[in-house]
């Protein structure tokens, strides 16, 4: 929570919205915009990869490969980065799925981000590196995965939705041609 204006240290502050605040001594205005983030699901032969984190928030927890959107990025040039940097994986492309909200809490500080979620489909297994930020990489069978124990509503919302879409969650109905959304 901010206290105090950045500008003139005055804590008369004023919270019109949940989005800014205002200071009523300098008239100092800070829109508290969302951030963008990416997150990929990687398939390959019925699998699907997942990071273990290492450190908190949700340490411990499943994740999707992934991060914040640098200034200046496209998503897709972050996920390319995000990709290298975490796992060591250069992908051709990949494929927008949708998108959820998240809020990730670091350092007494909670960012509100919007997490854009791509897909890779791969063939066969690449070599892989798990970087700093992850204890270990997964690879999960379709249905096996406890959504539970993926760490971010976010991403768990994302798995669950796109297993259920491609038919793989033994409690969803596989879709039809006809039941495919167009993205
Ligand atoms: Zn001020």
């Amino acid at each position: 929570m901010i206290t105090h204006c950045p500008h003139c240290s005055s804590t008369a502050l004023d919270w019109p919205s949940t989005k800014q605040f205002t200071c009523r001594e300098c008239g100092f205005v800070l829109f508290l915009n969302i951030a963008a983030a990416v997150g990929v699901i990687i398939e390959c032969q019925g699998k699907l990869l997942f990071g273990v984190r290492k450190h908190e928030p949700q340490r411990g927890k499943l994740d999707l490969p992934g991060g914040f959107v640098d200034q200046g990025e496209t998503a897709e040039q972050a996920l390319q980065r995000e990709l290298q940097e975490e796992i060591g994986l250069t992908i051709p492309a990949a494929r927008y799925l949708y998108s959820f909200p998240n809020r990730y809490p670091y350092l007494g500080i909670t960012y509100d981000t919007l997490d854009l979620i791509f897909l890779v489909q791969l063939v066969g297994f690449p070599p892989l590196q798990a970087g700093d930020d992850l204890a270990e990489l997964l690879w999960l069978d379709r249905d096996s995965i406890d959504l539970e124990q993926i760490g971010f509503t976010s991403l768990r919302q994302a798995v669950q939705r796109y297993l259920t879409e491609s038919g793989g969650l033994s409690s969803g109905k596989p879709l039809t041609s006809a039941g495919c959304r167009p993205f």
